[in-house]
């Protein structure tokens, strides 16, 4: 029997490279590297639909980069990882941190546990530029607005220095009772993800190429460029980034060497922005279900199921809205500006409880993630720490004509309104009988007729949060 044997519990952290529990493991003679599904723990903050697809390719991938060597579970950690211990000389245990809410209590109680049996257990840092703790106010708070945050954050160190992949492959063991990656089953029975390959390639690889894509062509025209969403301005690093197959640290090791200007420094700030989101699940990690300012306990919400399908179907009648809803279908990603936009009109134009919304970008996004996903519901909400105001509500017709000007972006994911001049693209309803037969469009038929009246909607959603926003 093989003794001094270190496991590595990957979770989402899956890469080799910068992986410092990956790295504290190659100091032992034997590594068992294994990840474990674990579906017992997190409730309905379990892993969604469109991220399992991605999950199952970044373990296949992960895989290869192990020489196969991956040992695959499914359960409760605690009783997998004892019936290891019995069945190998484990001496330690290693992984890197996680920060949703039940997985800080689940790994502090697998610690105390494996401890107690004597085993060496240590936890890392590799998926944030700074622990949220390290960052407090002066009165020891912590803070509740971005900038000054931000702020704050920027006077501490910053460690770019990367570490390499450690020289592992003849170390490497896996468990014989290592079940196989179809037995997770992962990627869905029903084939809704056709469209997902051509768009994503899981895996640290894929996060590298997608790093130096961006930085060769997309960096240079970021802070003029991120808010349109028919241009290759943006990075798409955040599914890699949420599985862990790319590190903050790495990513700003590679700016280092770019030129210190605005688009860098806009990049950074918005890479800050999932810092702070992580920032605030921790210290308030009743983030994802409870409005942060508790004024809004008393919203009066619409309980309209019909309005929440035909949103999550992309078929309000405003383009902009339901190219957003099927891009996030069909690709599993939305684009940022079209996120606020999407998330806005069913929260105020609705008065649809931002919750559901949240749950359905669970189950949808590649990039799914308990802390920017909440947080930044609650901002477009109005009821985060650090909220846009509620008065702010994005009109999807003006932000249209600003952001996709030649409805690239709705034309590509609504092909029924190609034919449509660009006056009316944004405003279908208006167009004038003769163009739209021009158009071949049917309206309520091929395309729907809008769902409420955007003016109307507006005033009603003042109306509403005018009634609480007075009480506490
Ligand atoms: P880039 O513009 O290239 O930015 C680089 C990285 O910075 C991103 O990969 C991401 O990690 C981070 N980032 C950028 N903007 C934000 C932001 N506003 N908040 C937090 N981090 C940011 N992001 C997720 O990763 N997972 C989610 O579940 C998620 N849900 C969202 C829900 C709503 C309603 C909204 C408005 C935003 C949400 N975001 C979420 C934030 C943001 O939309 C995405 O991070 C961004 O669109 C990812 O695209 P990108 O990688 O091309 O971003």
């Amino acid at each position: 029997m093989k003794n001094d044997i270190a496991i590595i519990w990957f979770r989402q952290d899956l890469r080799l490279s910068d992986n410092p529990a990956l790295t504290a493991a190659a100091r032992h003679a034997h590594v068992l590297p294994l990840y474990i599904l674990d579906d017992h723990n997190g409730g309905e903050h379990t892993i969604g639909a469109a991220s399992k697809w991605w999950l199952h390719y970044s373990l296949k991938s992960l895989n290869t980069s192990l020489n196969e060597s991956l040992s695959l579970y499914q359960g409760e950690p605690m009783a997998i990882l004892t019936d290891i211990l019995s069945r190998y000389q484990v001496t330690a245990v290693y992984w890197n941190r996680c920060y949703e809410p039940w997985q800080i209590t689940r790994d502090k109680h697998i610690k105390a546990r494996l401890s107690a049996l004597g085993i060496t257990v240590n936890s890392f840092n590799a998926s944030l530029q700074h622990e949220p703790w390290t960052i407090l106010k002066n009165d020891n708070t912590p803070y509740q607005i971005f900038t000054p945050y931000y702020r704050r954050a920027n006077l501490l160190d910053t460690d770019t220095q990367a570490l390499p992949a450690p020289g592992i492959t003849g170390a490497l063991c896996q468990d014989s009772q290592s079940i196989s990656l179809e037995a997770l089953k992962l990627r869905p029975k029903i084939r809704w993800d056709g469209n997902f390959y051509p768009c994503w390639t899981p895996g640290e690889a894929g996060a590298q190429s997608s790093l130096d894509q961006f930085l060769a062509h997309g960096l240079e025209n970021y802070q003029a460029g991120r808010d349109f969403p028919g241009l290759k301005a943006v990075s798409r690093l955040s599914p890699h980034l949420h599985f862990g197959e790319i590190s903050p640290r790495q990513i700003n090791q590679a700016l280092l060497s770019l030129p210190d200007d605005n688009n860098r420094e806009h990049f950074k700030r918005e890479l800050s922005w999932r810092e702070f989101s992580y920032y605030l699940l921790f210290h308030w990690p009743e983030l994802p279900e409870k409005n942060l300012k508790t004024h809004f306990t008393h919203f009066a919400w619409s309980d309209n199921p019909e309005s929440l399908k035909r949103w999550q179907q992309g078929l309000t009648g405003y383009p902009l809205v339901d190219a957003g809803m099927r891009e996030l279908w069909q690709t599993g990603f939305m684009h940022n500006r079209v996120r606020m936009i999407c998330a806005s009109f069913l929260v105020k134009n609705l008065l649809i409880d931002w919750r559901l919304g949240a749950r359905w970008f669970w189950q949808c996004l590649v990039d799914a993630d308990l802390a920017s996903n909440s947080a930044s519901w609650q901002w477009v909400a109005g009821c985060g720490t650090d909220a846009s105001p509620y008065f702010r509500i994005f009109n999807p017709i003006t932000q249209g004509e600003k952001f996709d000007p030649q409805g690239t972006y709705i034309k590509h994911f609504l092909p029924e309104l190609k034919n449509l001049p660009l006056k009316y693209l944004f405003r279908p309803w208006q167009a004038p009988a003769d163009i739209l037969k021009k158009a071949n469009i049917t309206l309520g038929q091929d395309y729907p007729l809008p769902m409420v009246d955007i003016k109307e909607s507006r005033e009603n959603a003042l109306a509403a949060y005018h009634q609480i926003k007075h009480l506490s």
